[in-house]
């Protein structure tokens, strides 16, 4: 990790907790995670519960107030408002987040999103002054086979195509192997590190040195408290998104070893 950019370590708590739930877990865990931010102003943590516990984090967070500690969406749609049954817009979760994270792989996988869509999003995001997090990440048959920088190219090229110069230093992308995710089986420091290396390269042809000098790049994958160093330990990688350690105190464990 640069010193330049400032870690990121966001939970992904994917479709766990309803907004009871979610309320008593963030009363538990935010006086740690915040004594942790709090001496350490280069760690940045996203909590990004399910829409429907949005509200009842939100206002967790309000009452116990920690620096560095924001709150994230896990999708939305690019629409503004209107007959979209199910669908929540930007400005709803511009009203709550910072953050969202979009084109994740169960979204992608179970839920039929390409990155065409996933662009529009990204673009819907950007310009309501949300903090896109682009998950991009390869299938076990493309690693195996050897084709994971093609397919990663591809998808970054599309899913973040037509952004303007300031936009493009606004973004992070995840890497998140498909077949490292809840797996238990996280990809290994090093071969994370060459892939984020190479979708740094593959910004820097799109938008230039700078931008891809600013955003940051997180993995995902089966991160724990017992890898994290690991990964953050690599010049390129400037993070984690988590799953599965994002609902347990794990998440402070991982963030303690990132700060
Ligand atoms: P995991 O999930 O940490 O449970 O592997 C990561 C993710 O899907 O973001």
């Amino acid at each position: 990790m640069t010193i330049a950019r400032t870690a990121i370590i966001a939970g992904n708590w994917k479709m766990n907790f309803g907004p009871k739930q979610a309320a008593s877990f963030t009363s538990n865990i935010l006086p740690t995670l915040g004594k942790i931010t709090r001496a350490n102003p280069h760690v940045l943590s996203i909590i990004c519960p399910p829409a429907i516990s949005l509200a009842a984090v939100h206002e967790v967070m309000e009452a116990m107030p920690a620096p560095h500690i924001e709150l994230g969406a896990q999708n939305m749609y690019f629409e503004e408002k209107g007959a979209f049954t199910g669908e929540i817009s930007p400005e709803m979760v511009k009203e709550l987040c910072t953050t969202v994270i979009l084109g994740h792989s169960e979204r992608r996988g179970y839920f039929h999103e390409n990155d065409e869509l996933v662009n529009k999003k990204v673009l819907a995001a950007l310009n309501h002054g949300l903090r896109p997090i682009i998950c991009v990440g390869e299938n076990l048959a493309q690693y195996e086979s050897g084709k994971t920088h093609s397919f990663i190219e591809t998808q970054i090229q599309h899913s973040l195509a037509n952004l303007d110069a300031t936009q493009a230093k606004q973004i992070v992308i995840a890497y998140e192997p498909i077949w490292a995710i809840g797996t238990g089986k996280a990809a290994t420091a090093e071969g994370a590190n060459q892939v984020i290396h190479f979708i740094r390269h593959t910004y820097t042809a799109m938008y230039g040195q700078t931008a891809a000098d600013t955003i940051h790049i997180l993995y995902g994958g089966s991160v724990t408290g017992a890898n994290i160093a690991d990964f953050i330990a690599y010049a390129d990688i400037d993070g984690a998104l988590i799953g599965g350690s994002s609902i347990k105190s794990d998440f402070a464990e991982i963030l303690q070893k990132t700060a």
